[in-house]
């Protein structure tokens, strides 16, 4: 296997010294694998030690509170919080840990508070499955994570906001005077947060139906009214207008914070649903979204776009001679093949299996095909080792649509993955594309 770019974005190291790891151990790090994260196992508390103190940044760390069973103490007196104390006391301070304990530990609160007050990231309850865990810990991963930038349109004469401290939250402000065109411009920006006055609501009280009734209203879309003064019936009318929330304007500090809080869950909401776990690519729902984004922006700044879908060959081949395990790391290197050749407003999305779009923008259909090409061509050159001293080498078919000649994301995937079908047709291993004149 090409050891380049590493398969995995992210690791967790676990210290774990009982059965309940060793025993599924395997079955635990298929699991990581699919949400993009390698485990390394230590039994040992000095190792364990050793790698946190070494880590650049980027693992989780969990305790596994079993391993007090075997933990070789110090100290003659072998009551169990003082060994957790002493574990925990050996822990680096200035990481956090995910601890797992049992039910029976969790259920005494003293020593719940002590573990919570430890350096603690989250705690999670024995038994618990593997894939449930995965799951866990990839949230976390989340939510650590920089993530997207968070949209918020305001409308109405400025309140005290502090603009530089959001944009350090990764949250930009757009401002927007009209009341009138409001709902004009969220179609064009898609907003993430919508936030209005009590002013303007007052003024003009059908704003937020205007904007929900909308079929293609964006239904996650939060619409926030700012009250200046406490006003139990303005809240309740607004309320009943269709606002999401209503936030009592205070120090800019309190309203910034607030405003980075509820921006950070719609950030993570959209990262678990719209991006795809394996790679952190954008899965077919993110992809959908994004895609309109871009062909509105396409049609708003007259540049062209190349739609392309790629399809591995002969992948149910793949998966029989060498097994599930290999054919998903063929679909990582993919995706790791695919990532260097997109630009900055171009789309790579895992649409399903082992199927994946790219769109790239300011694009024509010849240029496409010749970006498309240069992947194909990267991806057919990596070494894959099947077995020792075995190498083969595998392909992928792509198909690609262009537009403005063919208008909607949907219109661009069937005619792209029309072009598929023929380059699978032709012998796979080749791009086609839609002929520009139907
Ligand atoms: P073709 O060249 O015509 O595309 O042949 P193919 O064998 O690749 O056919 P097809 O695209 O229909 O096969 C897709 C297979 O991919 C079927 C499914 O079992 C497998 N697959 C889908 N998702 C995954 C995955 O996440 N991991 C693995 N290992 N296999 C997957
Ligand atoms: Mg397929
Ligand atoms: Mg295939």
């Amino acid at each position: 296997m090409p050891s380049d770019t590493p398969l995995y974005k992210n690791h967790v190291m676990l210290l774990s010294q009982t059965f309940f790891i060793k025993d599924n151990q395997a079955e635990l790090l298929l699991c990581a694998h699919k949400y993009d994260f390698e485990i390394i196992f230590f039994d040992e508390v000095q190792d364990f030690v050793m790698a946190v103190d070494n880590d650049i940044g980027n693992s989780l760390f969990v305790v596994d509170l079993d391993a007090l069973h075997n933990m070789q103490s110090d100290m003659h007196d072998s009551r169990k919080t003082l060994q957790l104390g002493e574990l925990l006391q050996r822990l680096p301070s200035g990481q956090s840990y995910v601890y797992l304990q049992t039910v029976r530990q969790g259920g005494r609160f003293l020593l719940q508070q002590r573990l919570v007050d430890s350096n603690c990231l989250a705690y999670a309850e024995k038994p618990i499955a593997n894939d449930v865990l995965v799951d866990k810990l990839f949230t976390l991963f989340v939510q650590r994570k920089r993530g997207d930038l968070v949209r918020v349109m305001y409308l109405g004469e400025p309140v005290g906001l502090d603009e530089d401290f959001l944009l350090q939250h990764r949250i930009e402000v757009l401002h927007h005077a009209d009341a009138q065109t409001l709902h004009l411009r969220v179609k064009e920006l898609q907003p993430d947060i919508v936030l209005i006055t009590d002013a303007e609501y007052e003024r003009t009280e059908a704003i937020v139906r205007v904007l929900q009734k909308n079929i293609e209203a964006d239904p996650v879309r939060e619409i926030t009214m700012l009250q200046r003064l406490p006003d139990a019936a303005l809240t309740r009318r607004a309320l009943a207008s269709g606002f999401d929330e209503v936030l009592l304007v205070t120090d800019a500090d309190v309203l910034s914070g607030q405003l980075a809080n509820r921006a950070n869950k719609i950030r993570v909401n959209k990262d678990l649903i719209g991006k795809d776990r394996a790679t952190g690519l954008l899965n077919k729902i993110g992809l959908q979204k994004k895609a309109q984004e871009l062909i509105r922006q396409a049609a708003r700044e007259e540049r062209p776009l190349a739609f392309g879908v790629v399809d591995i060959d002969k992948f149910k081949t793949i998966n029989d001679t060498w097994g599930h395990y290999f054919g998903d790391i063929v679909i990582k290197r993919l995706s790791l093949t695919l990532a260097p050749h997109i630009g900055e407003r171009d789309l790579l999305s895992r649409f399903g299996g082992e199927e994946f779009v790219v769109v790239f923008w300011d694009c024509t259909l010849e240029e496409g095909w010749a970006r498309l090409d240069a992947m194909r061509q990267a991806f057919g050159a990596i070494p894959f080792e099947t077995q020792k001293n075995e190498v083969r080498h595998f392909s992928f078919s792509g198909g690609m649509a262009a537009y403005p000649q063919y208008k909607s994301e949907n219109e661009l995937f069937l005619r792209a993955d029309a072009m598929l079908y023929e380059a699978k047709q032709n012998g796979r291993n080749q791009i086609c594309v839609a002929p520009v004149a139907d």
